[in-house]
């Protein structure tokens, strides 16, 4: 059997979705028709899942059982082990990473720990995934492709305390959009931005900090990252209108600020529906599209300080140019106040469309990527450089320019970050041979490799 993608269908239909707000009151009850679903989808497993199901079965976990096709809340998840809450997802090359991303925050916020194999990964390497499940079920969770990080701190007791989660070795493979790179030393989600300001403020000032949003324009190596990473929940993504402008917590989606400011009839922050990061990435990478970016809608930002301050500065504050804020390393936006303008919201939700056709057919939105690779130069389309020099469709590895799209590259399910990088060296050399120009990279790159 070709091994599928995310099956559309394990979704329940928009209609049946949970109104706005709701998720965070539902505790693993099925939506209305998931039981019918779920036994449908049992009988259709992808090759992948099957191979998963039968280690599940198969192997022995002591006390713990995996029930397969399992609804929780909107969702059903491939694989779950109840008494542990442990979600276990098997992803194909064709799926929606920023729908992944969503789903993934839902359950996050139940209180299940989800973890992610590719199709590939789980048909190549079982063995390394299910030394991964295991240490799952043990506690800790060294992701199969993910090495260890030399560690500056000294265990966890070295980690102030803190009223959020705190995971050891947490593989960014799990979420981020290119699925690939190795483990966060320690993986931070406070509970709010006093939790956050409390912990930084306490942290030793040698620890280096990094904040993630999805991952949408960052590869971080395979040796992973060392310190402490950053990752907002869903506390951080409430929305709201206050007269012309939008509230937003750094951690909701470009597409759920745009929407929230058409459904009030404010113009001026649809080219957001077409970024698939969070509002802090936003503010932190100027992002932007169609001629309009952050810099010309941020009125003001809250940032908690590397040290633990708490501040909200000005737009003007952030040093922005093109995509690139003066933000310091360490420094993590919580919440932002994007101004638009009264509008007519046909003409909005007319707009939002049209950005979204054309992402749809532009963009390769359903594969592993990262966005744009390089910074257009000056006088210059970055992706003209590269297809001019030649480098549609070249490989490294398991990384691939697109196909769709020559400032994209994509891991076609068994790149490493390592492969991806390569790739993105390989195709600055090409372009600066053949053009004599010189690409400099969008896409953020941290960690060891
Ligand atoms: C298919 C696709 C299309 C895209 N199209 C566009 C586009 O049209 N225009 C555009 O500008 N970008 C585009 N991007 C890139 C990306 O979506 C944006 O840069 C986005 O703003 C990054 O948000 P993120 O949450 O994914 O950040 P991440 O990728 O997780 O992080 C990016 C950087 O932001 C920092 N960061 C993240 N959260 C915070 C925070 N809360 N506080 C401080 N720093 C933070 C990280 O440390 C890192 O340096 C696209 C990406 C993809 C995959």
């Amino acid at each position: 059997m070709p091994a599928r993608g995310r099956r559309p269908s394990a979704r329940l239909a928009p209609s049946r979705l949970p109104p706005e707000g709701e998720e965070s009151v539902i505790r693993h009850r099925p939506s209305e028709g998931a039981v019918d679903r779920a036994r449908e989808l049992r009988a259709t497993m992808t090759e992948a899942e099957l191979k998963l199901w039968s280690m599940l079965r198969g192997k022995s976990l002591g006390d713990t059982k995996f029930r397969r096709q399992a609804p929780i809340g909107r969702y059903i998840v491939d694989f779950l082990a109840p008494a542990t809450k442990l979600v276990i997802e098997a992803d194909g090359g064709q799926h929606s990473v920023e729908a992944d991303a969503e789903r993934t925050a839902f359950l996050e916020a139940q209180g299940y720990r989800v973890l992610r194999f590719g199709n590939a990964e789980i048909l190549r390497e079982p063995d390394a995934v299910w030394r991964s499940i295991e240490a799952a079920l043990r506690g800790d969770h060294p992701h199969p492709l993910a090495a260890r990080v030399a560690s500056p701190l000294q265990g966890e007791e070295a980690l102030p305390p803190l009223a959020g989660s705190v995971e050891a070795g947490a593989s960014f493979a799990d979420f981020i959009w290119f699925r690939t790179g190795g483990a966060a030393e320690w993986l931070v989600r406070p509970r709010d931005a006093a939790d956050l300001a409390q912990f930084l403020g306490a942290l030793d000032p040698a620890v280096p900090v990094f904040p993630v949003g999805v991952g949408s324009n960052l590869i971080v190596r395979d040796g992973g990252l060392a310190g402490v990473t950053i990752r907002l929940p869903k506390s951080f993504a409430k929305v709201s209108i206050e007269g012309d402008t939008v509230r937003t917590g750094a951690a909701a989606m470009g597409i759920t600020v745009a929407s929230a400011a058409r459904d009030a009839a404010l113009a001026g922050l649809e080219f957001l529906r077409g970024i698939p990061g969070t509002a802090g990435g936003a503010v932190r990478m100027n992002a932007g599209a169609y001629g309009r970016d952050v810099a010309d809608i941020l009125v003001e930002a809250t940032v908690v300080r590397r040290d633990g301050r708490i501040e909200t500065l000005p737009g003007s504050a952030f040093g922005f140019s093109y995509r690139h804020s003066a933000l310091p390393d360490g420094d993590i936006v919580v919440e932002a106040l994007f101004r638009g303008q009264p509008g007519d919201k046909a003409v909005i939700a007319a707009e939002m469309d049209r950005i979204a056709a054309e992402r749809e057919a532009s963009q390769p939105l359903r594969s592993r990527t990262g966005g744009s690779t390089f910074k257009n130069p000056p006088g210059h389309k970055a992706w003209a450089l590269v297809d001019a020099a030649g480098c549609r469709g070249l490989m490294v590895g398991g990384a691939q320019v697109s196909e769709k799209h020559t400032n994209f590259l994509i891991n076609t399910g068994t790149a490493t970050s390592a492969d991806i990088e390569a790739l993105g060296e390989e195709v600055r050399t090409r372009v600066k041979a053949q053009s004599g120009v010189e690409l400099e990279w969008e896409i953020q790159r941290v960690g060891k490799a």
